[in-house]
């Protein structure tokens, strides 16, 4: 299998994006077949799998039988093989062969990470769907020969008990010598060394990131992380340390805020005192209004900037818009640590109308219809529960335009009918494999009774109200929410980060707007006869979202996979302290209209 994709990979390094959309092509017109043949190849690679024997399919791999014998699970009905799995049994218990690396999803939902299997065949996947998008990109916004500016983190990687490699998926692919040769196949080697990708602290890494940015400036072609949050983040902290990054550049000494060895050692070799250089970047810094421009300003030569933008990123394009300018945000494509899903082909699309198209042979794909399915959430919004209701997947080639699904996949390490909890709705159809729009994580919901309000709800809700805040040219920082029941009538409560103080006038106004901006029928209602309360906004100190982070990353998680938990359940009390702890003000919202 290793040489298999050292030959792919020998491949790629023709970076012929012409082949590989050809190839792309090719599967999306047959998708059907492929996904069909997707699953014969999981089945067979890994029917002496334990989980697979006891379920009857006695070597059968055709998706009708598949669906027959295999039920519907989700993570808490895997955990107890994962687990022996991530205790050093190497017995066929997932997948035919021995799962050796571990991966951790961000698990800023459930409080925790989670343990995901990983392998060389994801791995693949990995590569396949990066290759795919970047031909596609390429073929709009050609990059140069240059370098990339990518705020990528590891996570701290251990060896679990049973001795495998655990970390988060992305440090598991920032680790692989295949995701090396293929950013250096696709012309755009990061800009930074490994000592600082790898480095043990986030913080000295995003100042040296930040640094290596400035000493390559006119090389960087595009501007990168996983997720939007980083890159917002990364120009945030940009703002708070350029006069020190300027005072390095200048000097050729580094901020002695950098205290890791490695990452001293490295830096030394591209840091050279420059004070023309630094003299220009800080009259350019110095030159721009809020910020406004300051990507095109410092970096003349960025083609795109690039990340996941969709979904609970969205709230970030704003402001993100105003560092970038002219220069285009571009959505990257839509996975999970369970395995990739779909690439984004269009990348001419803002990032709020991004659709991803299935790669239909980097898994088995299957949806489940949400309207038939809307009465199974979990009381405690931790996990999506297991199915209770008659409700039928369909296949990938069978979805509807128009309809909204949960995602289950089947994967090439040991998942199998894996409900991902992700919902998304079918926009259209490229060749014969669906087109999809991310909608929101199911398990996300605000709810107290007949009220259901997703991720996207409150998002639309706190945008809205965040109009408000306009005039005093105020900004939301970060957001979060929660349902009080601890009081009859329970009511909720959504808490914002400022990036300066509101009047009192101000804020009451945008908890009133909070309130009035959720348009759910359920929640309307309930509003009317005090089935609910009055909405509560608590406003939080500057720098709680960064202590909610920095939580997480304590917990394992990384930097470059942090999604905000947008709903803070019972599960994620510590969160809840933090939160908690941080309020200044809070305002509950006036009768409703
Ligand atoms: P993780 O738990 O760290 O593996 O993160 C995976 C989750 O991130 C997915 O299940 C989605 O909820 C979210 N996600 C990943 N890609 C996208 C995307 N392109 N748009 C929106 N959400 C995404």
């Amino acid at each position: 299998m290793l040489l298999e994709s050292e030959r792919m990979l020998d491949r790629m390094e023709e970076f012929n994006g012409d082949k590989w959309i050809e190839e792309f092509e090719a599967i999306t017109k047959d998708a059907e077949r492929v996904q069909r043949e997707s699953l014969r190849k999981i089945l067979e690679d890994n029917g002496s799998a334990e989980y697979l024997q006891s379920l009857g399919l006695n070597g059968r791999t055709d998706p009708e039988s598949y669906k027959a014998c295999v039920p519907l699970v989700t993570h808490k009905e895997l955990e107890p093989y994962i687990q022996r799995i991530v205790d050093g049994d190497s017995s066929p218990i997932l997948t035919g062969k021995p799962i050796t690396t571990i991966s951790l999803s961000s698990g800023t939902t459930q409080g925790k990470p989670k343990f995901v299997p990983f392998n060389e065949e994801l791995m693949e996947t990995t590569v396949q769907i990066y290759k795919t998008s970047f031909a596609f990109r390429n073929r709009e916004f050609p990059v140069g020969n240059g370098k990339a500016l990518q705020f990528i983190y590891s996570s701290k990687q251990f060896k679990t008990k049973g001795g495998l490699a655990a970390g988060t998926a992305t440090t598991n692919v920032f680790r692989s010598s295949q995701y090396k040769k293929t950013m250096k196949a696709l012309q755009t080697p990061c800009c930074s060394p490994d000592e600082v990708i790898f480095g043990p602290d986030f913080h000295q890494s995003l100042y040296c990131h930040l640094l290596c940015g400035l000493i390559f400036r006119e090389e960087i072609q595009l501007i990168s992380s996983t997720f939007a949050h980083s890159l917002l983040h990364a120009f945030r902290t940009f703002e708070q340390v350029w006069e020190e990054l300027c005072a390095d550049i200048r000097t050729g000494v580094l901020s002695n805020r950098i205290t890791v060895p490695s990452i001293r050692t490295a830096m030394s070799k591209l840091l050279k005192p420059n004070p023309e250089q630094a003299d220009l970047i800080y009259e350019k810094c110095s030159g721009l209004s809020n910020w406004c421009g300051l990507i095109p300003e410092i970096f003349p030569n960025v083609k795109y900037i690039y990340g996941i933008m969709t979904g609970s990123m969205e709230p970030y394009l704003k402001k993100l818009r105003q560092y970038a300018g002219e220069v285009p945000l571009m959505s990257a494509d839509y996975g999970s640590s369970e395995g990739w899903i779909g690439a984004n082909i269009n990348p001419k699309l803002p990032p709020e109308l991004a659709t991803y198209v299935v790669l239909p042979n980097i898994g088995y794909f299957e949806f489940l219809p949400l309207s038939e399915n809307t009465g199974d959430q979990d009381q405690d919004k931790t996990e999506p529960t297991f199915l209770c209701v008659d409700s039928k997947p369909v296949g990938l080639t069978e979805v509807k335009i128009g309809e909204e699904y949960e995602i289950i996949v089947t994967n090439f390490a040991g998942l199998y009918r894996y409900r991902l909890g992700d919902v998304v709705t079918i926009v259209g159809f490229h060749n014969s494999t669906p087109e999809l729009k991310f909608v929101y994580r199911r398990n996300l919901l605000l709810t107290i009774n007949i009220d259901k309000n997703t991720e996207k709800d409150l998002q639309l809700s706190v945008e809205e109200a965040a109009k408000v805040l306009a005039g005093e040219k105020l900004e939301v920082v970060d957001f979060t929410s929660l349902v009080d029941v601890s009081t009859e009538p329970g009511h909720y409560v959504i808490f914002w980060e400022l990036n300066g103080e509101g009047s009192e006038e101000v804020l009451r106004e945008c908890c009133n707007r909070l309130d009035q901006s959720f348009v759910d029928a359920g929640y309307v209602s309930s509003r009317k006869v005090n089935t609910i309360g009055a909405l509560e906004l608590r406003i939080v100190r500057r720098g709680t979202f960064q202590k909610i982070l920095d939580h997480f990353l304590a917990l394992g998680a990384a930097v470059s996979q942090f999604k905000t938990p947008r709903y803070v359940g019972p599960t994620n009390g510590m969160v809840l302290q933090i939160l908690c702890s941080n309020v200044v003000k809070s305002y509950f919202s006036t009768a409703f209209k």
